[in-house]
């Protein structure tokens, strides 16, 4: 029987790529987590994804009753799962005002962040139950959220601050819409979800490696400049920035290479290393890339742990 994958997000992007380089091996039956069901569908056949190697199921990460059905609707297929990805995401850069998320959370880290604590919590169980060789969780995370970087040096920088946003529900009512309770710049709001992705992937591997045998990991794909991810932005931006990447940071990465990028972390025997944040060089080969000093701040991985918990009503 093949292996079980479950990918966020996998009608576009970088989710997309990623299902088809796993379904290609011939090894892996990829299930889709993606809230346009359609979409998801006419995307996998798109791409030429065999119909017995993936099935769409249902899930908005904006909303935490679709998570919790979504695990449920995955278990009902009685398959084995052995590797979570948390890929979807969404962005807002031009965004004057903030959206909310079912639960009345900011939209971006509502479902970038929220949704895959949720849902990585919940399918936590059913990975540490699958072979020794291949469970792992991985959480795309992103260079624009380390300010250790030139590109996490743009403004404006990640910065969760003291949480207090977060703590206090986001919701912009009685609490900030940003996480460390500052004005909402929907940039920002992107790049503090990806922080608490990386921060989130740390802190799972410091409870859970060693008792489970799960390896968590991280990635940055390089810079996938021609996905959905940009849709939202404006026009001239979307037609400069692929040359800009292409030509000028040589960041830039087809999108079919970033997809093989994540199937390796997915599977390749010699990623198989827990608490690492990948990256690629220019030859493309794969490396441990280092976090920033608040990106790898156990303290904050350890109160954002604490208090998603509480937001996602698991504490
Ligand atoms: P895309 O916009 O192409 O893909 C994002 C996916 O997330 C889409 O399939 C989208 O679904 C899905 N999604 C959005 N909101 C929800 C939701 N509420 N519930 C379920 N699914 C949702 O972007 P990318 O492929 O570029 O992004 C994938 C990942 O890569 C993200 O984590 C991003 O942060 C990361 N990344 C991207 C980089 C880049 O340069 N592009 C660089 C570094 C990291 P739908 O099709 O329905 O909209």
């Amino acid at each position: 029987t093949k292996n079980t994958c479950i990918i966020t997000g996998a009608s576009s992007g970088l989710g997309l790529a990623a299902a088809k380089a796993l379904a290609e091996t011939g090894e892996w039956h990829v299930i889709m987590a993606c809230r346009d069901f359609l979409k998801a569908e006419r995307a996998a056949r798109s791409v030429g994804i065999p119909k017995e190697n993936y099935t769409v199921i249902h899930c908005d990460l904006a909303s935490f009753d679709s998570v919790r059905a979504f695990v449920d609707n995955f278990r009902r297929t009685g398959r084995q799962l052995d590797v979570l990805v948390c890929n979807a995401a969404v962005y807002f850069p031009t965004d004057k005002e903030p959206k909310f998320s079912a639960e009345g959370f900011e939209l971006s880290v509502a479902t970038n962040h929220m949704g895959h604590f949720l849902l990585a919590r919940l399918l936590l169980e059913d990975i540490e139950k699958a072979e020794d060789s291949l469970r792992r969780m991985i959480i795309v995370g992103s260079i624009t959220g380390n300010s250790n970087t030139v590109a996490g040096n743009v403004p404006p920088k990640a910065n969760l601050g003291d949480l207090r946003g977060l703590a206090g529900g986001l919701n912009g009512v009685n609490s900030s819409s940003m996480i460390d309770g500052g004005e909402f710049d929907g940039a920002k709001a992107y790049k503090d979800s990806k922080v608490c992705n990386m921060l989130t992937m740390q802190e799972f591997h410091k409870r859970y490696h060693e008792k489970t045998g799960v390896t968590f990991s991280s990635l940055y794909p390089g810079c996938i400049a021609e996905t959905g991810l940009f849709r939202n932005h404006v026009q001239l931006f979307r037609t400069l920035f692929p040359p800009f990447q292409k030509y000028i940071t040589k960041g830039y990465v087809s999108e079919e290479e970033a997809g093989k990028r994540l199937a390796q972390v997915v599977s390749d025997p010699k990623l198989s290393k827990s608490g690492v944040y990948w990256s690629w060089n220019k030859e493309s080969n794969s490396f441990e890339n280092e976090l920033s000093e608040e990106a790898s701040n156990p303290e904050k991985a350890r109160r954002l742990w604490e208090i998603s918990e509480k937001l996602c009503g698991l504490a």
